[in-house]
C-alpha cells in the first residue's frame, strides 16, 4: 500500500512513525516548508501520547528533551490555591507527562522518520493544493491487466513547478489551514477567534513551588500558564536556583483588533507586563516572568468547528487538520499522535486481513481499506467532536472560571466555594473525554498492530 503524508507536523510525522512501526514500506511526507527548523514554544505530551511515543520506541529520546511535571496546580487572579493534582508518573501512570519544545521535538520525529524510512522519505518545499479521488488508472501487475483507482495529490513548490503524486491512501495532516480540507468544505473560511489573544514565550525565572509543577492561574478573561522545560538546543541550562519556563498569557482582546490581524510575531512585552501587573503572588511573580521573556509571539485563540466527515475517496484529515481544539487542556499535539497510532492501527489490520498489504500489488483491495478508514473515523471524530465541546467549555480549566464566578474577591478556602466532589468531577471528566483517565489508559489495550503477525 502506497501511503502520502501531506504536512511534516507533528500528526504527519507520528503518522509516518505509526506506519512504519506496523510495516509499511512505501510512505511518503510532503511538506510546505523548504526548511525544517524548531519553531514554536513549549507543547505539553500528556500520558496517552506518551504511551504512543513509547510504543514507537521513542521514549528515551523523548524523555532526554522534557521536563516532567508532577503536578498540575490552578490558582485564581489573586494567586489562591482552586485545585491542585499530581500528574505523569506521581498520578499512578505508567508514563509521564513531558514538557518539550515543539520545534525540538520536531525535529526529533524528522530524524525518526528519516532513520526508518531512508533520507529522502520526507519531500520539502511542496504545498498541497488539492486532492483527485478515484483516478483510474491501468496496473499492469493484476491478473485481469486491469485499473486501479487511486488518490492523486497536486504538490506547487516557490518556482510554480508542479509534483503529483499517486497513492492508495493520502493522509492530510496539513493543520488547522489544511487546503485539503477547505477542498472539502470550500464554505468553511478562517478559523473561528473567540476573541482571546495568546502571548506565548520562555524565559529563565527564580525556581517557583517545587520546580515541578505547571501552574495555570486566572479565569476566562485573563490567564497565566507556566511549565518548566528542559535547556535542550534553544536554551541554555539555568542557573542553581532558576528555572527555564514555557508561558502563556491571556487575555480579551480590545475592541478594534480584528481577525486580520497580523499573528505570530514578535511583541513588546512592556503592555503585557502591564496587564498583569498585580498578579505577583508570594508564590509566583508574574509580572516578572514575563518581563523576562526571550521574545514573546502574539496568538489569536482560535480552533476549528467539528465536521461531519474526515474521509474523502481514501484521502482522510488527521490532526489540527481534522479537530483543531483551543490550547485548553493542552491536547492538541495529544491528540494527533492518537489518530496517527490509531489510523495506522487501521490500516495494519486491513492489510494483515489480506486485503491491503504491501505487498499486494494486485487488488484494487480497496474496501478493506475503506473499512480501515471508517473504523478510525468512528474511533477518532466523535470523541474529538465531544472534545472540542468540553474545550470550548474551558475543558479542565473550568474550575478556574467558577472559583472566580463564586468567588471573584478571593476565598479563605476554595472549598468553601467549590465542593472537592464537583472539582474532581471536572478533573475526571476532561480525562475520560481526552482519552488519559489513568486507570483507563493504563488498562487500554496496545495500539500497536503489525501489517504481518
Ligand atoms: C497556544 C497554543 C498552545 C498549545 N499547547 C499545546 C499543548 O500544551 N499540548 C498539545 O498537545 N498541543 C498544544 N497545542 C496544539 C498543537 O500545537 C497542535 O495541535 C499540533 O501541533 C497539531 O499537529 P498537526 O501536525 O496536526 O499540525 P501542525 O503541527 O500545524 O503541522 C502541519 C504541517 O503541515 C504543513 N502544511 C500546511 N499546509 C500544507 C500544504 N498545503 N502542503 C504541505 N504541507 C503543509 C505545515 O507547514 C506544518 O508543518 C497548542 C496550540 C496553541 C496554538
Amino acid at each position: 500500500m502506497k501511503i502520502v503524508i501531506i504536512g511534516a507536523g507533528l500528526g504527519g510525522l507520528a503518522t509516518a512513525l505509526s506506519l512504519g512501526r506496523a510495516g509499511f514500506e512505501d510512505v511518503t511526507v510532503i511538506e510546505r516548508a523548504s526548511e525544517l527548523r524548531p519553531l514554536g514554544v513549549g507543547i505539553n505530551l500528556l500520558p496517552h501520547a506518551v504511551r504512543e511515543l513509547t510504543e514507537l520506541g521513542l521514549a528515551e529520546q523523548v524523555a532526554a528533551i522534557a521536563a516532567a511535571p508532577g503536578r498540575l496546580a490552578y490558582f485564581n487572579r489573586h494567586g489562591q490555591p482552586v485545585w491542585s493534582e499530581p500528574r505523569g508518573l506521581d498520578a499512578g501512570y505508567q508514563w509521564p507527562q513531558l514538557s518539550v519544545h515543539r520545534g525540538e521535538f520536531q525535529l526529533l520525529l524528522v530524524e525518526a522518520v528519516r532513520e526508518r524510512f531512508g533520507a529522502d522519505a520526507i519531500g520539502l518545499g511542496w504545498r498541497a493544493t488539492g486532492v483527485e479521488h478515484g483516478v483510474e488508472v491501468s496496473d499492469a501487475t493484476r491478473a485481469s491487466g486491469g485499473i486501479r483507482r487511486q488518490e492523486r495529490v497536486r504538490f506547487a513548490d516557490a518556482a510554480g513547478d508542479e509534483l503529483v503524486l499517486d497513492a492508495d491512501v493520502v493522509v492530510a495532516a496539513d493543520g488547522i489551514h489544511s487546503a485539503i480540507r477547505a477542498q472539502a468544505n470550500p464554505g468553511e473560511g478562517a478559523p473561528p477567534w473567540n476573541r482571546l489573544l495568546l502571548w506565548r514565550g520562555t524565559a529563565v525565572v527564580p525556581t517557583y513551588l517545587d520546580g515541578r509543577t505547571m501552574i495555570m492561574a486566572g479565569d476566562a478573561e485573563q490567564k497565566f500558564v507556566a511549565y518548566p522545560l528542559a535547556a535542550g538546543a534553544t536554551g541554555e541550562a539555568a542557573p542553581e536556583g532558576f528555572t527555564r519556563v514555557n508561558f502563556i498569557a491571556e487575555r480579551r482582546a480590545p475592541e478594534g483588533v480584528d481577525e486580520t490581524a497580523d499573528w505570530n510575531h514578535a511583541v513588546d512585552p512592556a503592555p503585557i507586563v502591564e496587564l498583569f501587573a498585580d498578579w505577583r503572588f508570594d508564590w509566583l511573580d508574574v509580572p516578572g516572568v514575563i518581563a523576562a521573556a526571550d521574545e514573546i509571539l502574539e496568538y489569536p485563540m482560535v480552533d476549528r468547528d467539528p465536521l461531519e466527515r474526515w474521509i474523502f475517496g481514501r484521502t482522510t484529515l488527521l490532526g489540527d487538520a481534522a479537530h483543531a481544539l483551543y490550547p485548553n487542556g493542552s491536547n492538541g499535539a495529544s491528540q494527533a499522535i492518537l489518530d496517527a497510532r490509531t489510523l495506522a492501527f487501521h490500516l495494519a489490520g486491513a492489510a494483515a486481513a489480506g486485503g491491503a498489504g504491501d505487498d499486494t500489488d494486485d487488488a484494487d483491495d480497496g474496501s478493506a481499506i475503506d473499512a480501515a478508514l471508517a473504523a478510525y473515523e468512528a474511533d477518532r471524530r466523535p470523541a474529538t467532536t465531544k472534545l472540542s465541546g468540553m474545550t470550548r467549555q474551558l475543558g479542565p480549566e473550568r474550575v478556574m472560571q467558577l472559583a472566580y464566578e463564586r468567588a471573584p474577591q478571593g476565598f479563605a478556602d476554595v472549598h468553601d466555594v467549590i465542593p472537592e466532589a464537583e472539582l474532581q468531577q471536572i478533573a475526571d471528566s476532561y480525562k475520560v473525554a481526552a482519552g488519559f483517565h489513568p486507570d483507563r489508559l493504563n488498562e487500554r489495550s496496545s495500539l500497536t498492530r503489525a501489517v504481518r503477525a
